[in-house]
Order: C-alpha cells, then sequence, then structure tokens
C-alpha cells in the first residue's frame, strides 16, 4: 500500500500557490492551499493533514486496468489497451498521465509528466524501441521530462517554442504541500525543481502520421486549452487520446491561453470522430473513457456557453459549471 500522508518540501514551499496553470487538484476541491508545514533540510516529518484530493485516492477505475510493475514508486503504470501504456503520477495534484504508445519499430511518448521523477527510466522498462516524444500540449505537467529525451516533436506554434525554454514558476507551484500525496522521490531537490529546457528535434502539423511499424498515429490539432493542443487517433485500433482537451475530471479553461471558441470547434471535431473510436484517454486522474462522452461534452460545452448552466464559485477568479458528469473550471463571468 502506498503511504499516502504527505510529506516533504521546503519552508520556502510552504507557502500558497501562486496562480499556476494546474493551479489546483483536478478531482477535487483546492485542499490545504495554505498547509503549514514541514520539511527542516532533509528530514521528513509526517503531515497530519492530508490534502483532500489525496483522500479518495487510489480512485476505483484503476481495478480493472491491468497493473505493470515498474521499479520507480513514483509512477503507476497500466496497460489500458495492447502496446498502450498509462504512465500515471498519482502522488501529485495534476494526476498527470502520459502514454507510452508501441509500435514495431519506435515507440511514442504523448507527454513526459512533471519532471519529478525520471520518466526515461520508466520508459526504459517498458520498451527497448527508440522513442519519439510528442506533447498533448506544453503546460509544464506535461513536458517535464522532455529534456531527457533526443527525439523530441512539436507543434509549430509560438505557444510551444517559449514552453521549450522551461520554467521555474509554474514548476514550484506544482511541490507545496498541498499538491503532494504521499512521497516525492528520494533523493529529489525541491529547491531546484523547474521545467527544464528541451530541443525540438521537428515540427508537426495537423494531419501528420507518425509511422510506428506496423502502427500509424495521427495528429488532430485541437487548439483551445492551448494553442499547441492536438490529439492522437491510433485509427487501426480504434484509439483517442484526448490530452488535456477532455480528461474524467474537472476540465481547465481558465488559463489566459486558453481559447474557448477553438476549444468548442476542437471538441466538435472529435465528437465526430466518436464512432470510428473504442476507447478516449485523456491526460489527468483517469486514462480511461468510452466514446459516447465526445458528443456530450459537446453538448455540455455549448449549455455553459449559452449561459443555461449555473456556476459554482470555485478558487478565486474561477468557476465551476457542471452538466451530468462533465465539468468545467473556467474564469469567473
Ligand atoms: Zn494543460
Amino acid at each position: 500500500m502506498t503511504d499516502r500522508v504527505a510529506r516533504a518540501a521546503s519552508a520556502a514551499q510552504a507557502k500558497a500557490k501562486p496562480s499556476a496553470p494546474d493551479g489546483k487538484a483536478r478531482g477535487g476541491k483546492a485542499a490545504g492551499r495554505f498547509a503549514f508545514i514541514l520539511l527542516v533540510s532533509s528530514t521528513l516529518f509526517a503531515q497530519s493533514s492530508i490534502p483532500d484530493w489525496c483522500r479518495p485516492l487510489p480512485r476505483p477505475e484503476y481495478k480493472s486496468l491491468e497493473r505493470v510493475p515498474v521499479t520507480d514508486p513514483w509512477f503507476e503504470v497500466y496497460k489500458p489497451a495492447p502496446g498502450v501504456f498509462a504512465i500515471y503520477e498519482p502522488h501529485q495534484a495534476e494526476e498527470v498521465i502520459s502514454y507510452l504508445i508501441v509500435g514495431g519499430k519506435h515507440a511514442l511518448l504523448f507527454d513526459t509528466g512533471m519532471g519529478i521523477s525520471d520518466i526515461k527510466k520508466v520508459t526504459a522498462e517498458l520498451t527497448k524501441l527508440p522513442i519519439i516524444v510528442l506533447n498533448s500540449h506544453t503546460h509544464d505537467d506535461h513536458v517535464g521530462g522532455n529534456w531527457e529525451f533526443a527525439t523530441v516533436y512539436a507543434m509549430d506554434t509560438d505557444f510551444t517554442r517559449k514552453n521549450a525554454q522551461g520554467s521555474r514558476e509554474d514548476a514550484q507551484a506544482e511541490i507545496t504541500p498541498d499538491q503532494i500525496c504521499g512521497t516525492l522521490p528520494k533523493g529529489f531537490d525541491a529547491k531546484a525543481y523547474s521545467t527544464r529546457p528541451w530541443k525540438i528535434t521537428a515540427y508537426k502539423h495537423d494531419g501528420d502520421r507518425i509511422d510506428l511499424g506496423g502502427r500509424t498515429l495521427e495528429i488532430i490539432t485541437t487548439p483551445g486549452h492551448t494553442p499547441d493542443a492536438i490529439s492522437l487517433i491510433d485509427r487501426a485500433n480504434g484509439l483517442l487520446l484526448t490530452g488535456d482537451t477532455y480528461y474524467p475530471a474537472p476540465i481547465w479553461l481558465f488559463r489566459p491561453e486558453t481559447d474557448l471558441d477553438a476549444y468548442a470547434a476542437s471538441i466538435r471535431r472529435l465528437a465526430a470522430l466518436a464512432p470510428k473510436i473504442k476507447l478516449v484517454l485523456g491526460a489527468h486522474n483517469i486514462p480511461v473513457a468510452q466514446p459516447s462522452i465526445l458528443p456530450r461534452l459537446v453538448t455540455a460545452f455549448a449549455a455553459v456557453r449559452a449561459g443555461k448552466v449555473k456556476a459554482t464559485p470555485d478558487s478565486p477568479g474561477k468557476v465551476l459549471y457542471k452538466v451530468d458528469n462533465i465539468s468545467f473550471l473556467m474564469r469567473a463571468p
């Protein structure tokens, strides 16, 4: 069993989290934002208050997924479809999920997670094939391990190029005590933690196909959450990887780089693909969803934009709109 007692972080981080991209747990209320804390140098103390988002973990949906053992306890790896590994980071509030998709000659890593532990080492335990990195978008919680890889494809946007320079602020906000569930990896240097810069080795565009050898992935640009947001479709196997455009938790649409018109168009595009796919794989909390969610997502978002859904106040400046089991975290009107 995982020790779910939150620990660690330097005194400097024991402060309220600034407005980071992904400034709150996807699954619940921002908990213990002002949790007073802990670590003096390398000494760890048990924290008496566990963040609220951490309490219901593990999520029940994982019980029905095949788990794949890996040596690094920071990650949990599941196999939601043949040749697809969901690399989940349950000890941090983003609960981000990166995907390794294995073909006959190459593997593609769709996102590289937080960069808190070593995702390259995990992928090396899952495949010996050369790995191509491509990001669902370039928010800090999806690009943390990019720097470790020699081949990184990217979308041809200014937003992507700017993020490829790395940053410290968003990363630091991810490791405040209220964001951590359990223990940070041994030897993790909280003070030095940042999103490290990475090198883009090739630009990709809408409709581009990536041949992994007996398996082809196609890029569908789905801007909205960010200008560089994409989805990936594996048509032969009926898989759609949606990044942060859809995942089964409050969808974050409050950042300045978010474009709501673009988002509406993108989810309509994905919904049109629903009849052709068997499984939707999103980038946070839970790796699997049924394709029928996609047309419902369109309807839900249209209702929100038409002013038909009541807003629930959330953290300062943000409101939550809920339609059935779909919710959107947005700027307060
Ligand atoms: Zn994001």
